[in-house]
């Protein structure tokens, strides 16, 4: 048995950062990864689809040149071995940095499978190692539901879906959320067809009504069929492709296609953990329990990312990094309830969001203010020749507080971030309304929205 000052189960985003942090605190720091270095945004998720993401815009921008007065000859090809040798090139850089951050005084790497075989005692291989203090982040992997055919037949899911070099004639995407609306506008633009089918009403659920349409308005423009209130049954193989049965009150009950794609969420990576021998309490999904400061039910055992069902992104597990260290290293009592909400989806124009829909907001019961503007009425985003999408932005009309926002149009990954920190600062929104923003960016129009604002 080998004893360390620190365990670090998993490469995310999460646990690389703080074994850097434990080891330039002089602490001796076990790091254990059973997979490639960098764990999913690295090697399956951000960085990957985010490369993937600007290849599919440069082949839309380029069928659109002509808009612009701008010739190219010939119709547009898309080389998906180049695409893909280019993202496999990107998250290879990223993914031998992380390896060479690690590389450090302090700290030891083992390879394999993490397992608790006692509240402070882990197996990996042969070797089992023991510590007072143990950070798990383990992330998770993509659901395989229990659809009736789907053991029968060759699916792609949100990683495999990236190692093809070719572009599937026709795409079925099963689930409208985040991750297979980035994969559906994406291989659209590389030029497949491309049918989504979502079981819910409407496209990403969670947003607000008009979020969810202008989403579905950018995705039919572009030519993709979205089937809603389509419940996938079963699927089979049909010829050389696969046909998908449908639930469905409207349309036709089959949807058929030459790939399959299952988008259908992500749990955690623990039901190999361990995690009952060492008394660490989850729950029936898996998701470790957690306090605010990310303590388990186990003395001296963190969790942190996505495993610990607190968020499900890069920045979300990076910020629980941060309030560990933050707790055990700085003195510094940062919570997980400090944080606000925020988060992208990435196509293109990408949607970016802070602290509440308006939806959500409505149901505090709080008098509201709520502020709209229509891309079209943006002139950056005429001018860009993007006017798809609207800003908006919900306030409590007592305090003049900002309780969340949503940015879909060109930059709205970006522009989010002004009235994020805005939240952050705790300021009325009136001190954005007496900010001179630089002209023309789609940030100069929040002023102008916030002077708009109308009770709800
Ligand atoms: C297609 C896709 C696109 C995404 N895009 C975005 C995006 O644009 N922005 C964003 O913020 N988020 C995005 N995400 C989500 C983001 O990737 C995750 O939230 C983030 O990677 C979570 O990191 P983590 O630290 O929790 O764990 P992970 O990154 O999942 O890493 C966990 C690591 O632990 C290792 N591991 C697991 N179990 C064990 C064990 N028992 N022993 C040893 N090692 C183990 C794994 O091999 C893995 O390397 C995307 C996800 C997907 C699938």
């Amino acid at each position: 048995m080998t004893t360390y000052d620190a365990i670090v189960i998993g490469t995310g985003q999460a646990g690389p950062a703080l074994a850097r942090r434990l080891a330039a605190a002089g602490m001796g720091v076990a790091v254990i990864e059973r997979g490639l270095f960098g764990g999913t945004c690295v090697n399956t998720g951000c960085t990957p689809t985010k490369t993937m993401v600007a290849s599919a815009r440069a082949a839309h921008i380029a069928r659109r040149a002509a808009e612009f007065g701008v010739s190219i000859a010939g119709p547009v090809a898309v080389d998906m071995k180049r695409v893909k040798a280019r993202k496999d090139a990107v998250v290879e850089t990223a993914r031998n940095g992380l390896v060479a951050a690690l590389s450090i005084e302090n700290c030891t790497l083992y390879r394999g499978q993490a397992r608790f075989v006692a509240p402070h005692e882990i197996r990996v291989g042969d070797a089992v190692l023991k510590s007072e203090r143990i950070f798990i982040n383990v992330g998770g992997r993509a659901v395989v539901p229990p659809m009736p055919g789907l053991d029968q037949i060759e699916h792609l899911n949100n990683s495999s879906v990236m190692d093809i070099d070719f572009v599937p004639p026709h795409l079925v995407v099963i689930g409208g959320s985040y991750v297979g609306l980035e994969f559906a506008q994406m291989y659209r633009r590389f030029g497949s067809e491309v049918t989504i089918v979502e079981m819910a009403p409407r496209l990403i659920g969670r947003e607000d009504e008009d979020v969810s349409a202008a989403i579905l308005d950018i995705l039919e423009r572009e030519g993709i069929s979205v089937r809603l209130n389509a419940k996938c049954l079963s699927v089979a193989k049909s010829g050389a492709g696969i046909a998908a049965t449908l639930d469905c009150a409207s349309g036709a009950p089959v949807a058929r296609g030459s790939h399959l794609l299952i988008a259908t969420g992500r749990r955690p990576n623990t039901d190999d953990l361990g995690l009952d021998e060492a008394g660490i309490a989850h729950d029936g999904r898996g998701f470790i329990t957690v306090d605010d400061q990310l303590r388990t039910t186990v003395p001296g055992v963190w969790a942190l990312g996505d495993c610990n069902g607190k968020g499900a992104f890069t920045h979300t597990a990076y910020n629980d990094f941060e309030i560990v260290a933050a707790n055990l290293l700085d003195d510094d009592p940062r919570r997980v309830s400090d944080r606000i909400t925020t988060y992208a989806l990435f196509i293109d124009p990408p949607l970016g969001r802070a602290g509440l829909s308006e939806a959500e907001a409505r149901k505090t019961g709080k008098r509201l203010l709520v502020g709209k503007r229509a891309m079209t009425q943006i002139a950056r985003a005429v001018e860009k020749g993007e006017t798809q999408g609207f800003m908006k932005i919900v306030v409590e009309a007592d305090t003049k507080q900002i309780l969340g926002a949503a940015v879909l149009g060109p930059g709205g990954d970006e522009v989010i971030h002004c009235i994020l920190d805005t939240m952050y600062a705790k300021a009325p929104y009136t001190v954005m309304q007496r900010a001179m923003h630089i002209h023309p960016t789609m940030a100069e129009h929040i002023p102008t929205m916030l002077g708009e604002l109308r009770a709800l």
